[in-house]
């Protein structure tokens, strides 16, 4: 229904031709082509012509309105989405943000191995196909003190092999405590349904004792699933059961216990709130038959999920068509194998995840500190400057479904200014080239230190004097 004047303003919209012909086109022609700019360039056209019929944007002149659209697309287009961003959150596992960004080692065996042919599946000693697992599977079972181990895409994936391969068409017992969801797409009762195995939940949400799953067994049963609550807490009146009870059980009716460790811790952390944690090899000792747990989360390393357990399971599983559909690439396995090795060499304190859970709150304190220092600089350097910067309590979290009611205690910058809200500066920060990501407390921007990388003052710095007009060389 566009009346007269709509389609005047229709009319207005300038040419492709004239477009492509503009010197800032001329750049980006050079580094996109110029039928990629076309392309771009077009579909800016249809953003603004959809806009003039339906009546928005009427205000601003047309050339300029399809200039602007065509220059922000093809920013947009031009530089990569998937990019590195500073973790300003105090979130140490962010699973949004990538999870655990890697150790130098593991980032080296993936460069070393990324751009040429490899032992991947290849034994040079036999002169033949070699085993895509083993290059990690020796690990796992030395440091866990698994008989055998199998690594898939991720943890998601371990749990449905699992059960897929001993369970399907016979019965799971669960605690009705344990029907977990983790991170809105990962749920227990769907995976259990997918694998084919028949959910039988026992118990109620706050309590499960012994007697509901032995009351549960029937001659059906496959086994017992013991999933870690990870991202959330039953407080008030519980009762659960422990590992010890379920695997004293499990082996009296010759049934399989298998524990969804979540996380995969794999030596205790250092902070005290983790002392009680169990790791992959307490699970184990405790009778625990299968274990499966993510690479990404406490241990530190690329997105993976490992199956432990005895021999005879986990050849079963290395042998069903799902494995074929779940297998790892060899970038994931170069950086696996890589982290793996540090626990070898008794250096996981050096992997990333690890050293910031364990960093001391004098070490945080001290890197706030500094941080505040750089920002408070900038301040100055700018005329009648309202933002002020200062250093603030800022307790981190571990995340990624490990911890979640514990605080790291610690320190961060805020950052306040009377005449933006916090808000509209955090968006300025996740804009920068680099994207800062904070947090906000009380209408209060938070730098967090905790969860810093190496670099990253120099990044915020420079988006923070970007945000406060101060142009660098
Ligand atoms: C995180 C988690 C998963 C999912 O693991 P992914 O590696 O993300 O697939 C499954 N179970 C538990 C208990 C978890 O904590």
């Amino acid at each position: 229904m566009a009346n007269t004047n709509t389609n005047e303003l229709l009319r207005s919209i300038p040419a492709m031709e004239e477009l492509l012909n503009t010197p800032w086109a001329s750049e980006f022609i050079t580094n996109m082509g110029r039928e990629e700019v076309k392309r771009i360039i077009a579909e800016a056209i249809d953003d603004v012509r959809r806009d003039l019929r339906t009546g928005k944007s009427s205000k601003a002149s047309v050339s300029e309105l399809t200039l602007n659209r065509a220059m922000t697309l093809l920013n947009l287009r031009i530089s990569s989405t998937l990019k590195p961003v500073v973790n300003a959150t105090g979130v140490v596992i962010h699973t949004n943000l990538g999870r655990a960004p890697l150790a130098e080692e593991a980032i080296k065996a993936v460069n070393d191995l990324a751009g040429s042919y490899n032992t991947l599946e290849y034994s040079p000693e036999k002169g033949g196909r070699g085993g895509r697992n083993a290059h990690v599977e020796w690990i796992i079972c030395h440091i866990t003190g698994a008989e055998a181990a199998l690594v898939v895409n991720n943890n998601a994936a371990a749990v449905l092999l699992a059960l897929s391969v001993t369970a399907a068409g016979r019965e799971v017992i669960i605690s009705a405590g344990e029907l977990v969801e983790i991170g809105d797409s990962f749920r227990i009762p769907e995976i259990l349904t997918f694998s084919g195995a028949k959910m039988i939940i026992v118990g109620c949400t706050n309590a499960t004792r012994i007697g509901d799953y032995r009351n549960a067994i029937t001659e059906n049963t496959a086994a017992l699933l013991k999933v870690h609550p990870s991202n959330y807490q039953v407080a008030g009146f519980t009762a659960s059961t422990s590992r010890e009870e379920l695997a004293e059980l499990a082996s009296a009716k010759k049934l399989l216990f298998i524990e969804d460790l979540g996380s995969g811790l794999l030596f205790p952390l250092g902070v005290p709130f983790a002392k009680q944690e169990p790791s992959v090899r307490d699970c184990l000792e405790a009778g625990t038959g299968i274990v499966t747990f993510s690479g990404d989360k406490l241990l530190g390393g690329p997105q993976i999920g490992v199956i432990a357990g005895p021999r005879i399971f986990i050849d079963r599983m290395r042998s069903h068509q799902l494995t074929r559909a779940l297998r790892v690439d060899k970038m994931t396995l170069a950086a696996f194998e890589a982290t793996l090795r540090m626990y070898l060499a008794g250096r996981q304190q050096e992997i990333p995840v690890i050293r910031m859970i364990e960093m001391d709150e004098e070490t945080v304190l001290k890197k706030a500190r500094n941080l505040s220092r750089r920002l408070r600089q900038i301040v100055k350097e700018v005329e009648n400057c309202d933002f002020e910067v200062e250093v603030v309590e800022a307790g981190g979290i571990i995340g990624g479904g490990a911890f979640p009611t514990n605080l790291l205690p610690g320190h961060g910058v805020g950052i306040r200014s009377p005449s933006r809200s916090a808000d509209n500066i955090a968006a300025a920060f996740r804009q920068a080239a680099t994207p800062v990501i904070p947090g906000i407390r009380d209408g209060q921007l938070i730098l967090h230190v905790r969860t810093l990388l190496e670099g990253d003052d120099k990044i915020i710095a420079s988006a923070f004097s970007e945000i406060l007009g101060i142009r660098e060389e």
